[in-house]
C-alpha cells in the first residue's frame, strides 16, 4: 500500500510527496489507520523505524479535518517527550508534514526563558509538544489548559520514566479530559512501562516492531 491508497487529506499527502515519502514503514502501515479511526495505541518502537510519522501524520489529518480556526486555549493534542532535543525534533516532523494544512505546531521545554513560550501559547495553537517539567509548569500557571485536549501522545515513554518524570506525568494526567485518544510509544517494555501504559490507555491496539 502507498501512501496515495490512504484516506489522508491532500494537504498531507502533498507534504510527504515533497518529503520523498511513497509508502509506510511497517509502524506507519500498523498504527496509521487506527490512529485515524480514533482508537487508543501501544506502540513498541524504536527511533529509525518512522515512529514520528506514524502518529503525526494521522494526528495532523484527525485535526486538520475538524478545525476551523486557531483559537487561543484550544490545544487540542499534546506531545509528551523526554528531552528538549526531542521536542524540537519532533515539532520540525509536524511542521514539515502539516505544512500545507491549517494545523498550528509549537514546541516547549525547560532551560529556556518562558516568556517567548508565553507568547507564542498566547497566540493559539494546536499541537504542543512539550517536555513534562516546564509543561507542568505552565499548566500551574494558567498558561496551558488541557480541558480541550482530544489526544495525548506519549513518545519515548521509557525515557521519560528513566529521567524521573513519571510524577510530572501523573499529576498532568489529571487534568486531561478522560474522552481523549491515547497514543503511547516506547522503544522497550517492562512492568513499570506497561503499569503506565495501562493507566493511560483503553482497549489499545497493541503494535510491536
Ligand atoms: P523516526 O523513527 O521517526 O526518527 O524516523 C526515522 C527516519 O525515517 C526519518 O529521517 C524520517 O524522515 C524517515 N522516514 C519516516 N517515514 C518514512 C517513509 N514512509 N518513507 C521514507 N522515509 C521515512
Amino acid at each position: 500500500m502507498k501512501f496515495e491508497d490512504y484516506h489522508i487529506v491532500p494537504e498531507i499527502k502533498r507534504s510527504l510527496e515533497k518529503a520523498g515519502f511513497k509508502k509506510p514503514t511497517d509502524i506507519q502501515f500498523k498504527a496509521i489507520q487506527p490512529i485515524m479511526k480514533g482508537e487508543d495505541v501501544l506502540a513498541i518502537a524504536q527511533t529509525g523505524t518512522g515512529k514520528t510519522a506514524a502518529f503525526a501524520i494521522p494526528v495532523i489529518d484527525i485535526l486538520h479535518r475538524k478545525k476551523s480556526t486557531n483559537r487561543p486555549d484550544g490545544i487540542k493534542c499534546i506531545v509528551m517527550v523526554p528531552t528538549r532535543e526531542l521536542a524540537i525534533q519532533i515539532t520540525e516532523v509536524f511542521d514539515r508534514i502539516g505544512q500545507y494544512t491549517k494545523v498550528k505546531t509549537f514546541s516547549v521545554f525547560g532551560g529556556v526563558e518562558q516568556g517567548p513560550q508565553i507568547a507564542q501559547l498566547e497566540k493559539g495553537i494546536d499541537i504542543l509538544v512539550a517536555t513534562p517539567g516546564r509543561m507542568f509548569d505552565l499548566v500551574s500557571q494558567g498558561y496551558i489548559k488541557l480541558n480541550r485536549i482530544e489526544i495525548l501522545v506519549l513518545d519515548e515513554a521509557d525515557h521519560m520514566l528513566d529521567l524521573g518524570f513519571i510524577k510530572d506525568i501523573q499529576d498532568l494526567i489529571k487534568f486531561l479530559p478522560n474522552t481523549r485518544q491515547t497514543l503511547f510509544f516506547s522503544a522497550t517494555i517492562n512492568e513499570k512501562i506497561k503499569k503506565l501504559a495501562y493507566s493511560l490507555v483503553r482497549n489499545a491496539i497493541r503494535i510491536q516492531i
